[in-house]
C-alpha cells in the first residue's frame, strides 16, 4: 500500500475548511512511518475534460493557484487508480477534495472531480468498464453522481444510515450485490465522532477499509483506491486516515 502525496498540496489556496493551514500535515504525521510516499503529475487539460466541460475549466483557470492545486489533486487520483488497477492498492491524500464538483460547476470546496477524472480515465484506455464509486464523506457527492448518472457501468453509492453499526453494514450490504471490474472509494473522514458528523468511530473505518479490500479481492481481482474528499477535525484526521488505509491494505 502506497500514499500518493505532493508537497504542494500543502499549500493555502483558499480559506474554506478543506485548505486550512496544517491539514495535510496533520494527516501525513500519522501516516508517512508507515507507507511509502509517491509523488503524483498533475492531470492534463484533456484528462480534467473526461468529467467537465470546457467552460468550467475556464472558469477554474481564473484562479491560477487553484487550478494548479485542482491539477495535481486530479493527478493524485489518476496516480492511485493507474497504481490501483495494477495490483498495488494505493490511497491519494490529495487536495482539494472533489465530489462536489459537477461537469459545469462546483461547490463544498471543489474545484475538479478527482475520483470521477480517475474512473473515466482508466475507462478511456480500456483498462476498466465497470466501476463501484464507494462514498463515505459525510456529504452525498452530487457532482460524482451527475458525472456518472446515465451512466449504468458505474454505480456510485453514498450509505446514508445515521447510525454507526448500521452505516457500516449498509455498505457491507450494498457490496454484497455488487460486480465491478475496480472499487474507488471517495474517502472523506467527516463522519468520525469528533468531526461534523459526530457519527463513526476511528475502528470504523479500518472496518470500512477491510469491507472494501475483502471485496475487491473477491470481486475486482484486488483492484481498489481510495482518494481523501472531506475531514475538518485535525486532532483525528490522521489517526482517521491511517485506520482506514490500513484497512484497505
Ligand atoms: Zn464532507
Amino acid at each position: 500500500m502506497k500514499i500518493v502525496y505532493h508537497p504542494r498540496y500543502e499549500e493555502v489556496y483558499a480559506s474554506d475548511p478543506a485548505a486550512k493551514t496544517g491539514r495535510m500535515e496533520s494527516i501525513l504525521k500519522d501516516i508517512s512511518s508507515q507507507f511509502e510516499l509517491v509523488t503524483p503529475e498533475p492531470a492534463s487539460t484533456t484528462d480534467i475534460e473526461l468529467a467537465h466541460s470546457n467552460w468550467h475549466t475556464a472558469n477554474i483557470q481564473r484562479s491560477p493557484e487553484t487550478y494548479e492545486l485542482a491539477l495535481l489533486a486530479a493527478g493524485g487520483a489518476i496516480k492511485a487508480a493507474e497504481m490501483g488497477v495494477s495490483g498495488e492498492p494505493a490511497f491519494g491524500l490529495i487536495r482539494p477534495p472533489g465530489h462536489h464538483a459537477s461537469p459545469d460547476h462546483c461547490w463544498g470546496f471543489c474545484f475538479f472531480n478527482n475520483v470521477a477524472i480517475s474512473i473515466a480515465k482508466l475507462r478511456q484506455e480500456g483498462i476498466v468498464n465497470t466501476a463501484v464509486i464507494l462514498d463515505i464523506d459525510l456529504h452525498f457527492g452530487d457532482g460524482t453522481e451527475s458525472i456518472f448518472g446515465n451512466i449504468p457501468e458505474i454505480i456510485y453509492f453514498h450509505p446514508e444510515d445515521r447510525g454507526r453499526q448500521g452505516f457500516v453494514d449498509s455498505i457491507s450490504r450494498f457490496l454484497g450485490n455488487q460486480s465491478a471490474d475496480v472499487i474507488a472509494v471517495s474517502a472523506g473522514f467527516d463522519r468520525h465522532e469528533e468531526d461534523w458528523g459526530g457519527q463513526l468511530k476511528t475502528e470504523d473505518y479500518l472496518t470500512i477499509g477491510q469491507i472494501v479490500k475483502e471485496f475487491s479481492e473477491k470481486v475486482c481481482q484486488g483492484r481498489r483506491y481510495g482518494v481523501l474528499e472531506g475531514g475538518y477535525n485535525h486532532a483525528v484526521l490522521g489517526r482517521n486516515v491511517r485506520a482506514f488505509v490500513e484497512g484497505l491494505s
